[in-house]
C-alpha cells in the first residue's frame, strides 16, 4: 500500500511518519487487557485498572440518570441557580447544585444546567484528591517493586509478590518513613509519582470534556425536532465514549506501573550490574521484539562516556527520539541518524509497552540496599 505524501510539507510528513510508526507499535488495542507479564506488578495493574473502570462506569451511569430525569424530585422548590463555573466545588456548593438540578426536570434545564450536571458527576466520582491518591499509590508501589526486584536473589512467586506488595508503602513520604529511601531511587519514585498523577488528572479532565461533548451533541441532534432515523440513543453514545476512556485508563495502569518498576529497579542496582530486556507478550511491536533478550550494563547517569548501545542508566528514555527510520528533508526521504532513533530505554519503549528487565545473575545480590533486603526477608518470613 502506497501513500503519496509529496503534497505535504516537511513538518507534517515527519509528524505523519512518526504517528504511523507509533501506531504500528500500538498493535491490536484489545491486547492491552492481557494480564501484565511481570509477576511483580501484575496484581497492581489489575487492581488499579478495575478500580478505575468502576469509577468510569459510575460516571456513565450517573450522567445517564441525570439526563433521563431519574433524579428529578417534583417536591423540591428550586433554589436560585448557583454559579456553575468549573472549579473545585466545596461540598456545600455541590449539595446546592444537586438540589437545584433535582428540583427541575431536565426538559426545563438550560444547556448550562446540563453541563453543570456533568461537572457534578465528575466531581462526585473522580474527585481530584482521590485521583491523586490513586495515581501515587500505583506509581509508588510499582517503583518499590523495582527496588524489591533489585534486592531479591530470585524473582518472587505470585504469592510472595502479593505478600511483599501488601507490605509496601503507597506514598513517597511513606516510603521515606518506612524504608528511609533517598538518592536516585527517591528521585525515580518522585518522577513516577508526578507523571502518574499528571496523567490521571488529564484523564479526569478528558472524561469531563467527552461527557460534555457527547451530551451537547445529543441535545443538539434533538433540539430541532425529531432526529434523523438511526440516530443512536444517548446511552449508546456514552458507552462508545467510555470504551475509549477505559482503554486510556488501562494505558495509564500499564505505562505508569511499567515505567516505575523499571526505573525503580535500575535506580536500585549498583553500577556494573547487568540486566536483560524481556519483551515477551502478545502484541509486542517490531522494535520491542528486536530488543528482547539484549543484555546491557547499568551505569551512573553522570558517566561522561556512557554508551547508549550497550548501557542503560536512570532516566534513559525515548522522549524526543523517533520511531520512524526515515525523515523528510526537503523533497527527499532520508534515513535518520542513530542518535535520532529509539534506543533501549530504562523504562518503557512507548505507552502500553510491557517491557521489563531481569537481573543477570552472577550469584551476588546486585541491589544497593542490604537493610532493605533484610526487611524483605522479614516480610517473606525467610530470614
Ligand atoms: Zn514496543
Amino acid at each position: 500500500m502506497l501513500i503519496d505524501v509529496a503534497a505535504c510539507c516537511e513538518h507534517h510528513t515527519n509528524e505523519a511518519l512518526e504517528h504511523l510508526h507509533k501506531a504500528i507499535g500500538d498493535g491490536d488495542p484489545d491486547l492491552i487487557w492481557d494480564k501484565h507479564p511481570s509477576p511483580l506488578i501484575e496484581a497492581l495493574v489489575e487492581l488499579f485498572s478495575s478500580r478505575g473502570l468502576l469509577r468510569l462506569d459510575a460516571v456513565r451511569r450517573a450522567v445517564l440518570k441525570w439526563q433521563s430525569g431519574a433524579k428529578f424530585d417534583s417536591g423540591l422548590v428550586p433554589p436560585v441557580r448557583p454559579d456553575g463555573l468549573m472549579a473545585r466545588w466545596s461540598s456545600d456548593e455541590k449539595e446546592l447544585m444537586r438540589l437545584y438540578l433535582q428540583s427541575l426536570p431536565p426538559a426545563q434545564w438550560t444547556l448550562d444546567d446540563h453541563m453543570m450536571s456533568i461537572d457534578l458527576v465528575v466531581q462526585d466520582y473522580l474527585p481530584a484528591d482521590a485521583m491523586q491518591t490513586e495515581a501515587e499509590w500505583l506509581a509508588v508501589r510499582a517503583g518499590m517493586m523495582g527496588k524489591v526486584q533489585a534486592n531479591l536473589e530470585k524473582e518472587p512467586t505470585p504469592v510472595q509478590a502479593d505478600k511483599i506488595l501488601r507490605a509496601m508503602p503507597s506514598t513517597v513520604s511513606g516510603a521515606v518513613q518506612q524504608f528511609g529511601i533517598g538518592g536516585r531511587f527517591r528521585q525515580a519514585l518522585d518522577f513516577a509519582r508526578v507523571r502518574a498523577v499528571e496523567n490521571v488528572r488529564a484523564l479526569a479532565d478528558d472524561v469531563r470534556h467527552r461527557m460534555r461533548s457527547v451530551v451537547t451533541q445529543d441535545l443538539e441532534e434533538r433540539a430541532y425536532g425529531a432526529p434523523p432515523p438511526g440516530t443512536p440513543a444517548l446511552e449508546s453514545k456514552l458507552l462508545d465514549a467510555m470504551g475509549t476512556l477505559n482503554r486510556d485508563w488501562r494505558r495509564i495502569a500499564i505505562t505508569e506501573a511499567g515505567n516505575a518498576l523499571n526505573e525503580g529497579l535500575i535506580a536500585s542496582l549498583v553500577p556494573g550490574a547487568r540486566v536483560k530486556r524481556i519483551e515477551q507478550y502478545r502484541g509486542a511491536c517490531p522494535f520491542c521484539r528486536k530488543i528482547d533478550g539484549v543484555v546491557v550494563e547499568v551505569v551512573d547517569a553522570n558517566d561522561p562516556d556512557k554508551d547508549g548501545e550497550t548501557q542503560i542508566w536512570p532516566g534513559k528514555n525515548n522522549l524526543k527520539r523517533s520511531a520512524s527510520p526515515f525523515k523528510r528533508v526537503g523533497g527527499k526521504l532520508v534515513p535518520r541518524e542513530p542518535s535520532e532513533l529509539w534506543w533501549i530505554p530504562t523504562g518503557l519503549a512507548h505507552p502500553n509497552c510491557r517491557g521489563r528487565w531481569s537481573v543477570v545473575d552472577d550469584g551476588s545480590r546486585p541491589g544497593d540496599d542490604p537493610d532493605f533486603a533484610a526487611k524483605l526477608r522479614e516480610i517473606l518470613g525467610t530470614k
